[in-house]
């Protein structure tokens, strides 16, 4: 995992040590928000996010589409 650059989602931010960002994980049922760590950052299926304001975005983006 030397050099993995993360992407935010939303904005496309690039970072190579993102310890700010957060790490979202989710199903059609359940979201679940992580603060930075490289275990969950690197799971199968995570999403990363620059920080709260564009992680938000995509739990308002989930909500409206699981619970409408
Ligand atoms: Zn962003």
């Amino acid at each position: 995992m030397i050099g993995r650059i993360y992407k935010c989602e939303i904005c496309g931010e690039e970072s190579e040590s993102p310890v700010r960002w957060l790490v979202i994980h989710c199903s059609s049922t359940r979201l679940t928000v992580f603060k930075w760590s490289q275990e969950e950052a690197d799971a199968p299926g995570a999403r990363h996010y620059c920080g709260e304001a564009h992680a938000q975005v995509y739990i308002s983006r989930w909500m409206e589409s699981y619970c409408s």
